[in-house]
């Protein structure tokens, strides 16, 4: 068996239903029996290959879970409908009324705001600590504590959860390690480093094209059927199911993620390096100034790279306003948030993916109002692109 996330996915063999070479996209949302008997057992979970209701499961979101399953060394998967379906899926499978969550504090604005505004209603509290910093999160574990909960590349500030070490806290007080792992598809694979459950939204560099919404959980067989269970499983229950016609084109993009990523972190790579050499303030996974250079070096699947990720602090909001309209003009990217697109892409976090968090907050962990957060896209001649960028910081006064 292969332990490259890459391998893993080539070396799936799916046929469709008349040899075809893609999957047979299953477009039915109810299933026949020939047997009575047999749909008993499918409601129980006994009858393997049997399908019920495709609430439930259906072929092709069957065929696509097994592929990111592969993708990330866990038992199985199940998709969703978006990221915070699978997300908020997860929080309610495993915790109830009266549950603690200790989370990174620098989050996806969604989840942030759905575990400060809405798991309250339901009694789960959350303590949203530095999650570089593995003394404040065991010190922040209470004796309700369910789970600790971060992203493996934080948005978007770029910090790096020390999976390892977070896991190792976790099983010492009997809680899961959940990690969102949307910034960095094999990149990083957490399950290897020791977390529990593996999330990511689909949306994002996995479909790649930003023509669906989708989201996924990875984890034991144990956990999966839990979470697909008829009389208490959260994704079951509560519907955040993905169609199967978007099943089966994810799959085919997840087919060329490991060729894409690779291109995106080596012109990620070259900005970075390029606009810091230029004395900007950039933050990049692969720099050496990053703070958790190290910790990334002893984490990352190297031959995928540090991802697509960077941000530039221009200083304030109107520089960079100024400079995404600009750029955006000159047909560099689009000025919209999401990441992962074959285009760059660029927005101002602070007042949009993550507005959800109070201006405080932001102050207080380290968000500027001028930081700008790009998901380099797939550019073949990215010093082309470069000089262009360039161009533009200094007709709007950045450098
Ligand atoms: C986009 C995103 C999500 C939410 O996913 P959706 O597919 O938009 O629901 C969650 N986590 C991270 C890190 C994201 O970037």
């Amino acid at each position: 068996m292969s332990n490259k996330p890459a391998n893993k996915i080539q070396d799936l063999q799916y046929f469709g239903e008349f040899g075809g070479v893609n999957p047979s996209i299953s477009d039915s949302a109810t299933y026949t029996f020939l047997h009575a008997k047999t749909m008993l057992d499918t409601f129980e979970g006994h009858a393997e290959g049997c399908y019920l209701y495709s609430r439930h499961s259906s072929p092709s979101n069957l065929y696509l879970s097994k592929a990111l399953a592969a993708m990330e060394f866990t038992e199985n998967a199940n998709v969703a409908a978006s990221g915070m379906g699978a997300i908020t899926s997860v929080f309610l499978q495993v915790c109830g009324a009266g549950d603690h969550i200790v989370a990174g504090r620098t989050i996806y604005g969604g989840t942030y705001a759905f575990l400060k505004n809405f798991a309250p209603k339901m009694n789960i509290s959350t303590s949203f600590v530095d999650i570089t910093s593995l003394e404040k999160v065991e010190a922040a574990i209470t004796p309700t504590t369910k789970m600790i909960y971060c992203e493996s590349i934080s948005n978007p500030l770029l910090e790096i959860a020390d999976i390892s070490g977070l896991a190792k806290i976790a099983k010492k007080h009997g809680i899961i390690l959940v990690v969102d792992n949307t910034f960095s598809p094999m990149i990083i694979s957490p399950q290897k480093l020791g977390a529990d459950v593996t999330i990511h939204s689909l949306t994002k560099f996995i479909n790649g094209t930003n023509d669906t919404v989708g989201g996924v959980v990875c984890g034991t067989q144990e956990f999966i059927d839990s979470l697909k269970n008829v009389n208490d499983g959260a994704m079951m229950l509560l519907g955040p199911v993905m169609d199967s016609l978007r099943a089966a084109s994810i799959l085919k993009n997840l087919r060329t993620l490991h060729i894409r990523m690779k291109k995106h972190s080596e012109n990620a790579k070259y900005l970075a390096e390029s606009f810091e050499k230029d004395g900007l303030k950039v933050v990049y996974p692969g720099l050496k100034s990053h703070k958790s250079y190290e910790l990334m070096q002893s984490m990352y699947n190297v031959e995928y790279g540090f991802g697509g990720m960077m941000t530039i602090d221009v200083g304030n909001l109107e520089k960079a306003n100024a400079l995404m309209e600009l750029m955006q003009h000159e047909n560099l990217g689009y000025l919209a948030v999401s990441l992962g697109f074959y285009k760059t892409l660029f927005s101002a976090p602070g007042t949009s993916t993550s507005s959800e968090i109070p201006v405080e907050e932001q102050l207080e962990m380290g968000l500027s109002n001028g930081i700008i957060r790009f998901s380099i896209g797939l550019d073949n001649d990215i010093e082309r692109t470069y000089r262009a960028m360039k161009k533009c910081m200094k007709q709007v006064g950045v450098l």
